[in-house]
């Protein structure tokens, strides 16, 4: 019996796919959202998950943030503001680049909800028809998405779990159309963090071939290693060449709230405040409070939910290496470890346990390949349950894998 529209016979349904323009029926998407819909489709019948699959804290925000962004509300700011964001945010965010080495004015700042906002707009706003990106595989799958979605050419490079980014490798990607160079540090899915010599290595890779560098550093703070990775805008000539793409999702638990930021030249932050004025028009301007909250507020919180990622990221590590065939690296960062999977595997797809433990077992995970084709033969936790439900979840893929 229908309860409600989600339950009526889609009437207007079918396939669409004939009227859309290849560009969209051929958009790639987060699979992370997938299996998370799929995930609460099983709850809803009755069965209990182990949600490892989104990226996405479990935490909840801070409660100093969550006050601001109610206070903004009872103040009336239920308005529209500046496109590129309100100024306090924008200078909070400038000021807040100089704990990375990097000078920013409000000018080069602009708000959006959510970095992946940042992110697409930046690509769509640099890309001519055919212009290359260099980007990560495995990698963050918008970047690949959103670059053939804007007209350009994603030319993967290998980030392996073990030894994370081969320069060279990438150097020798670099051809005439090549326009912008990704790089995402810690990295998702890895967890690799891009090491100062690398980093200068590849600015001058940059200088030489004249790219843009769109650096996201969503995951800085969540960095297990001492200090936080360094900026490549932080090397000598890279702010006039480098896009910041930052958030407030993952360090501050505010995944739900969409509020993200990129840092870039001038020329181009007004060129993205034009895009943004046409999409999104602004973010909600309580959360851009919150956001202020969030940078000049006390940062314990953070710094709490880092140390307990880093117990969890030790946990996980150690009994992903017990199980036989999985051989799991140690990330220095962000809430991800990518264990490669191939000599447990025994002619099954990684694709095919990741079901399997979702459908059977009741863990989410996602499968390598939602990262690129490098992803093959491994398989993507998030570990964002505490670390009781860390050990049941690596218990039943222990029994998975032994059930082979
Ligand atoms: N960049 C990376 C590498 C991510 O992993 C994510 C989310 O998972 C994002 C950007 C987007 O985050 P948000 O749009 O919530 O700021």
């Amino acid at each position: 019996m229908a309860t409600g529209v989600d339950d009526c016979t889609r009437a207007a349904g079918g396939s669409r796919d004939a009227r859309l323009p290849r560009r969209v029926v051929e958009l790639g998407v987060e699979k992370a959202f997938e299996v998370l819909a799929a995930a609460r489709r099983l709850e809803a019948a009755g069965r209990t998950v182990i949600h490892l699959e989104a990226g996405e804290p479990d935490f909840p925000t801070p409660p100093h943030i969550v006050e601001a962004g109610i206070q903004a509300l009872r103040d009336g700011l239920t308005t529209y503001t500046q496109s590129s964001g309100i100024q306090p945010l924008r200078v909070a965010i400038a000021e807040s680049m100089l704990e990375r080495g990097v000078l920013a004015q409000s000018d080069n700042v602009v708000v959006t909800p959510g970095s992946k906002l940042a992110l697409f707009h930046v690509l769509t706003a640099l890309l001519e028809p055919g212009d290359e990106v260099l980007l990560p595989d495995p990698g963050y799958p918008a970047y690949a998405a959103v670059t053939t979605f804007a007209g350009g050419v994603s030319v993967p490079y290998i980030v392996d779990p073990d030894t994370g980014v081969d320069v060279d490798a990438i150097a020798s990607r670099i051809g005439p159309r090549t326009r912008i160079l990704v790089i995402n540090s810690p990295h998702n899915p890895t967890g690799h963090a891009l090491d100062e010599p690398a980093l200068e290595r590849l600015a001058e890779l940059a200088e030489r071939h004249d790219l843009m560098v769109l650096s996201d550093e969503i995951y800085r703070q969540l960095s297990f290693d001492g200090v936080p990775p360094v900026s490549i805008a932080s090397l000598p000539g890279m702010a006039a060449r480098t896009v910041i793409v930052d958030g407030f999702s993952k360090a501050y638990a505010m995944t739900g709230w969409r509020l993200g930021y990129g840092v870039m030249p001038i020329w181009l932050a007004d060129a993205v405040g034009k895009l943004m004025n046409n999409s999104a028009a602004c973010v909600a301007p309580f959360v851009q409070v919150a956001g202020i909250a969030a940078l000049q507020g006390p940062q314990d919180a953070v710094h709490a939910m880092r140390d307990e990622f880093r117990l969890r990221r030790d946990l996980i590590v150690a009994r992903l290496n017990t199980i036989p065939g999985v051989h799991c690296a140690t990330p220095g960062g962000a809430f991800y470890v990518f264990p490669d999977m191939r000599a447990a595997l025994k002619g099954a797809t990684a694709d095919g346990v990741a079901d399997a433990l979702l459908y059977e077992r009741g863990v989410g995970c996602l499968a390598g390949t939602a990262f690129g084709d490098a992803g093959h033969g491994y398989l993507r936790f998030s570990y964002v349950r505490s670390r009781a439900d860390l050990s049941t979840a690596m218990d039943r893929v222990e029994a998975e894998i032994r059930a082979l």
